[in-house]
């Protein structure tokens, strides 16, 4: 059954992604995005941050005088962004034109023209420009013809290069001014349209009609022995399409196409054309007047319509507004920048995060940052499919717990097998040691193993018990308890410990205890380790003792045979649960136990991880996410992910992802116990 699942879902994400779904071992795409004369600064930007979605990519600024220099000796790809394709080939100059031109024609490389851009990499006749495609601009008269959204129909070949506009019927870029092309003489075959513009584009100085339907918007062409790709429209400025950019990156630079995440491949965001007649304008215009002048509830007003009329200046009178003083438009701004995936706002929602008083508004703009943050893979922070999968192990209830056996020697070969894989494997593990489990026979000895495959040890209370049946007093003692013992035995390492874990992850039912332990904890030099990647593994694991402890050998292979399929169903509605909250995946936390089970599996366990795509990060690593810095205000009983403790806070229990898988009866049954 799982194995038709897994089939069917694999057959989905290839009929999506044709392509290696694995990130390629090559070098860095390296960019150039022209910033010379002709060179708009707001294309630019857009230019440079559309490319941060490929974490690939290293998109960098390069003026005239660096091409001049020698500066496209360490490029694969040249980007020219929108502005005046003739002032960016007069400020070129002969020489730089004559450079870039060699760069396509004769050393391979490629070449990217948005809007202006795509002036300049034309083969117009009587105009300023590159001639490195067998396409030319006509009405050049006419060329502040007006700007907007505008529909684009892609072509067979279009919908192979972008097969992420399948389905989507017609697709909605910004178009602004730019170039109507077509094929020079008899249309070379060479060149290959990718996309039609299907709106008629006639808004400002007496522009014809009828001349932009049916031009191409997207084009790619082979020149010379390198690539050329044109854009009229400003995809790098259109939320949902940013993508797009990238992937004309890598088809100049004749590397293999790459999925990029769902927070950023959006084809269907926009349904319809917004063209900036003279009333739209005006609206505009006023829209900014009350930014400037307006009330608080009228600024929040002229942000929301901003963003969905799909003002070209819009983000950048946005950004301004994470920095008000009235608290529900700085929360507006944020997530209006995140749905425009105004990525070049990270630094204003940074700054703003690390200056709020408020908890639960700095909870909110966190996670406007963390969903940010997701679509710029390339800056090194995550990127769901397009990116990396991180994941931080740790082990609870250290030494050894549902062991199966008493016998020392058959106890300390099982904490070898499992404190060695990860030691063989390289993989970090912060694991938490519960005093009373020390203090048993040969305990300490356990522990050594342990710290001798470089585990790093954290405090789980001396008794392990739950913070909900005991006062505040007595567990600050518990963990005191264990803070002496621990920190003696970690000092033979030069270490000290950093880390605690709740006992059965129960962090207190009311704010005044969920206040007061933190506290407590970061006076002892302690933080709370959070899990993401909740689980029953331990029902699993106590099945195991038992059959084992009765010598039926059976029972126990028939509890091992469904474990990892149990834990591989956790791992991928753990990934849909924060791909439902945050937008992205976010570094995940495991738990799981010290015992017998996982001494026995855990080969299997880590090959399963690793099928998944996962790189192995240490605890540390996994709490820069900035998914942490949101609220736990979860006061019930459970033990429950700090995932679905965010979801409560922010969304209500409508924002809990139904369907976690279940432990199974017959295993509840095979370890005795009643609930999960
Ligand atoms: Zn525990």
């Amino acid at each position: 059954m799982r194995r038709t699942v897994f089939l069917t879902l694999l057959a989905f994400l290839l009929a999506i992604h044709p392509f290696d779904a694995l990130p390629s071992k090559e070098l860095p795409i390296r960019v150039g995005v022209f910033s010379g004369n002709g060179a708009s600064a707001s294309s630019l930007q857009n230019a440079l941050e559309a490319l941060r979605v490929d974490p690939e990519i290293r998109a960098v600024k390069i003026s005239a005088a660096d091409i001049a220099a020698g500066g496209l000796e360490g490029l694969d790809v040249m980007v020219f962004p929108g502005g005046g394709g003739g002032r960016q080939r007069t400020d070129l100059g002969d020489k730089g034109a004559e450079l870039v031109r060699s760069f396509v024609l004769e050393k391979g490389k490629g070449a990217v023209g948005l809007c202006a851009g795509a002036y300049l990499l034309s083969d117009t006749p009587g105009y300023a420009c590159l001639h490195l495609c067998p396409l030319k601009a006509i009405d050049r008269e006419h060329d502040e013809r007006g700007h907007g959204l505008i529909s684009f129909k892609p072509t067979a070949e279009g919908l192979e290069f972008f097969p992420e506009l399948r389905g989507w019927g017609d697709g909605h870029t910004y178009y602004y001014e730019g170039p109507i092309l077509v094929p020079v003489g008899d249309g070379p075959a060479s060149c290959t349209v990718l996309a039609t513009m299907e709106s008629d584009v006639h808004l400002e100085n007496d522009a014809p009609a009828g001349m932009t339907p049916g031009r191409p918007v997207f084009a790619r062409a082979e020149a010379g022995r390198g690539r050329v790709f044109l854009s009229a429209g400003h995809p790098e400025a259109t939320p949902g399409l940013r993508w797009m950019v990238a992937r004309a990156v890598r088809w100049v630079a004749h590397r293999e196409a790459v999925p990029y995440t769902a927070a950023v491949v959006r084809p269907g965001l926009h349904g319809q054309d917004i063209l900036f007649d003279k009333a739209l304008r005006d609206e505009e215009a006023s829209l900014f007047q009350a930014l400037m002048y307006g009330e608080s509830q009228a600024k929040i007003a002229a942000i929301r319509r901003l963003a969905a009329m799909g003002s070209w200046d819009g983000p950048l009178w946005i950004r301004g507004f994470v920095r008000s003083s009235d608290a529900p438009t700085r929360v507006c701004a944020a997530r209006t920048l995140v749905e425009l995936e105004w990525t070049a706002g990270i630094p204003d929602i940074e700054a703003a995060v690390r200056t709020e008083s408020d908890s639960g508004i700095r909870a909110d703009l966190a996670l406007c940052l963390a969903r940010l943050k997701a679509m710029t893979p390339a800056a090194g922070e995550r990127g769901g499919p397009g990116g990396r999968r991180e994941v931080a192990v740790t082990v609870d209830d250290l030494p050894l717990v549902n062991a199966g056996t008493d016998d020392p020697a058959a106890r300390t070969a099982m904490v070898r097998q499992l404190a060695g894989a990860f030691q063989a494997d390289h993989i970090p593990v912060t694991a938490f040691v519960v005093g009373r489990n020390t203090r048993s026979p040969g305990g300490e000895d356990l522990l050594k193993v342990w710290m001798d495959a470089g585990v790093e040890l954290g405090n789980h209370t001396g008794t392990h018990t739950s913070l909900h049946q005991m006062s505040l007093e007595a567990y600050e003692a518990d963990i005191l308890a264990e803070d002496g013992p621990l920190r003696a035995l970690m000092a033979s390492k030069g270490q000290v410990p950093k880390y605690f874990r709740h006992p059965m992850l129960q962090a207190g039912r009311d704010q005044a205890t969920k206040r007061a332990v933190p506290a407590f904890l970061a006076d002892h030099g302690y933080a709370v380790a959070p899990v993401t990647m909740d689980n029953s593994e331990w029902i699993f694991a106590k099945a195991y003792a038992e059959t084992l402890n009765r010598g039926d050998k059976a029972a126990a292979a028939k509890v091992r045979a469904a474990y990892i399929p149990y834990m591989e169903s956790q791992f991928d509605y753990w990934e849909r649960q924060s791909q439902q909250l945050l937008g992205y995946e976010v570094k995940q936390i495991l738990l799981f136990h010290a015992n017998a089970l996982n001494a026995d599996a855990i080969g299997d366990l880590v090959a399963m991880i690793k099928r998944r795509g996962y790189a192995f990060i240490t605890l540390d690593e996994a709490l820069k996410d900035p998914a942490y810095a949101l609220p736990d205000g979860y006061l019930g009983g459970g033990g429950i992910s700090w995932l679905h403790r965010w979801a409560m806070a922010l969304g209500g229990k409508a924002a809990v992802l139904p369907g976690e898988t279940a432990c199974p009866e017959w295993v509840m049954k095979a370890a005795g116990v009643d609930s999960e």
